[in-house]
């Protein structure tokens, strides 16, 4: 029912930044090398995202935009070790319900396929596209003109945030944001964490004009027992800013998660000069049996089975990484 759709879409489509979170995980679930986001305004008018992933058969698009379904699960006991980012069916339905879902997708086949679906109705027809998806949103809550006015004029940060955290943390990917027609940045998608760091750092570090010192950059690749953590550490700071530049992954997604951050302060140690913050990308690989993905419907969040075990080797992969680095 249309009520179900309008509290399900709260739970997972809070805000337009949301919303690209969302298409980002699904471009990467698809398998993507390449991921384009466009955004106009705050979102709500157009946002788009673009990816060159393994696509979307006709049927199984049309079914993408139906409630409670995912390709992403075979059997009920898959939620425990689900290793994809969206795995709920959740997202694209939700969006449908509070805004126009233009969905072109091409999965390898001689033609595309077009699926619109705007106030309620379905509509869908052939489409040239290389194979990939776009998913294009529209008129995002219209219906809701509370939550659309609430919006302040920093949502576009919100969204450069959470597509700079995804560009960090997977290097192997390319990607682009692109603001009112402009470039915002991109990463080549070399798989080299500083140039991903390069891609997103070189022009503003806290609102100030940096040129980023690749020089003073610490590779992580740490093999605690089952569980492994790579990534960058920018030595030997940034001035402390409100922005939060300690960017981590669990499994390939990104997430909050406030001792896992810390254990990446902690790692600096004394090297940290205080009133300074690091910038710091931290991804961190276990058994997915060891975390619980599911805390929240944003899936932001991530708790451990182990959270002081994860935390001691994060610290001690960032700890040795720098006092073994020639700074
Ligand atoms: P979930 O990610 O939880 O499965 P979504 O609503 O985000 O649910 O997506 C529904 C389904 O649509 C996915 O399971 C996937 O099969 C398909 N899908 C969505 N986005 C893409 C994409 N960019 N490329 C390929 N398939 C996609
Ligand atoms: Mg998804």
């Amino acid at each position: 029912s249309e009520t179900v759709e309008r509290i399900a879409a709260g739970e997972v489509v809070t805000r337009p930044a949301s919303v690209v979170k969302e298409l980002v995980e699904n471009s990467l679930d698809a398998g993507a090398g390449s991921v384009t986001v466009e955004v106009d305004g705050d979102g709500t008018e157009r946002l788009k995202v673009a990816d060159d992933g393994h696509g979307m058969s006709e049927a199984d698009a049309e079914l993408a935009v139906d409630h409670h379904t995912t390709s992403k699960l075979s059997g009920s006991d898959d939620i425990e070790r689900v290793s994809t980012l969206g795995f709920r069916g959740e997202a694209l339905p939700s969006v449908a319900a509070v805004a126009t879902l233009d969905v072109t997708t091409n999965d390898g086949g001689p033609r595309g396929t077009r699926v619109l679906v705007e106030d309620g109705e379905t509509t869908t027809s052939p489409a040239g596209r290389a194979t990939g998806t776009t998913v294009e949103v529209r008129e995002l809550f219209h219906n809701r003109p509370a939550r659309r006015k609430s919006l302040s004029n920093t949502e576009f940060g919100r969204i450069s945030d959470v597509v700079s955290r995804y560009a960090l943390v997977r290097p192997d990917v390319r990607f682009r944001l692109r603001h009112d027609g402009r470039d915002v940045f991109s990463t080549p998608g070399s798989g080299s964490y500083t140039d991903a760091v390069l891609g997103v750092y070189d022009r503003t570090v806290a609102g100030q004009s940096t040129t980023f010192d690749h020089e003073a950059a610490v590779e992580i690749d740490g093999d605690e027992h089952s569980l492994t953590v790579e990534g960058l550490l920018v030595y030997p700071s940034v001035t402390r800013s409100r922005r939060d530049h300690v960017h981590a992954a669990v499994n390939g997604r990104v997430v909050g998660n406030a001792g896992l951050k810390r254990a990446v302060v902690s790692g600096y140690g004394t090297l940290l000069p205080s009133g300074r913050d690091p910038i710091a990308v931290v991804s961190v690989s276990l058994s997915p049996a060891l975390v619980d993905a599911n805390v929240h419907p944003s899936k932001d969040e991530v708790a451990f089975a182990d959270g002081d075990a994860v935390e001691s080797a994060v610290e001690e992969a960032v700890h040795e990484a720098l006092t073994t680095a020639d700074l």
